[in-house]
């Protein structure tokens, strides 16, 4: 017999389930050490640069790309 208890267990389950989900999408950037600017992975000026989680540039001082990243972050 399935009580409410088993049903409420379950949503919150999935809950959690889909917020670990979001929290375990890596954003990666593509830093520029000359400029100390990252780069979405679609700028062209993102190629042969060196790829990192978004997290780990800004705290070592990279900042969003003006051309690739106005609109984001
Ligand atoms: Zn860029």
């Amino acid at each position: 017999m399935i009580t409410i208890a088993t049903i409420l267990l379950l949503i919150t389950i999935l809950f959690l389930y889909l917020k670990n989900q979001n929290n375990n999408k890596v954003e990666y950037v593509y830093i520029n050490e000359k400029t100390k600017k990252y780069h979405l992975e679609e700028c062209p000026y993102a190629k042969n640069l060196k790829g990192i989680s978004l997290k780990d540039a800004v705290k070592n001082g990279y900042t969003p790309c003006k051309i690739c990243n106005h609109n984001q972050l």
